[in-house]
């Protein structure tokens, strides 16, 4: 087994506050929110991030994107929410493990991130 963090949550080595899983895909909250609601969306396989894939990752990466709106639902957001994907050191990428954000909740966006008008 690898050191990855992410890794580790998905075999239930460190707990988390699940939110979804099925054989490819795993969803849980950020430890750290910055709004409301803070989930992550990964691929089970360990992919590092967006700027390591081909197109062999291209099922798992529909699938997984295939299944953000109905998440984002399921966790009180039917209004929108903000997805971020941060690629890299220069994207500030945290865990080197491929994580979709989903980042929402009332009227909160707009204090969070500077970018959001
Ligand atoms: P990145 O900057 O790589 O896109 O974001 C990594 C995210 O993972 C951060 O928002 C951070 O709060 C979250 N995170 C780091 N370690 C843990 C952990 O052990 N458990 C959970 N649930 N989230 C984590
Ligand atoms: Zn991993």
């Amino acid at each position: 087994m690898n050191d990855c963090i992410f890794c580790k949550i998905i075999a239930g080595e460190i707990p988390c506050k699940k939110v979804y899983e099925d054989d490819d895909l795993f969803a849980f909250h950020d430890i750290n929110p910055m709004a409301p609601v803070h989930f992550m969306v990964v691929p089970k396989q360990h992919i590092a991030s967006l700027a390591e894939t081909d197109a062999s990752h291209a099922p798992v990466l529909g699938k997984l994107f295939a299944k953000l709106g109905e998440l984002a639902k399921s966790q009180g957001l039917p209004d929108g929410f903000r997805t971020i994907i941060n690629t890299g050191r220069v994207g500030r990428q945290e865990v080197y493990h491929l994580h979709v954000h989903i980042v929402g909740g009332p009227d909160q966006l707009g204090h969070m991130l500077p970018r959001n008008k």
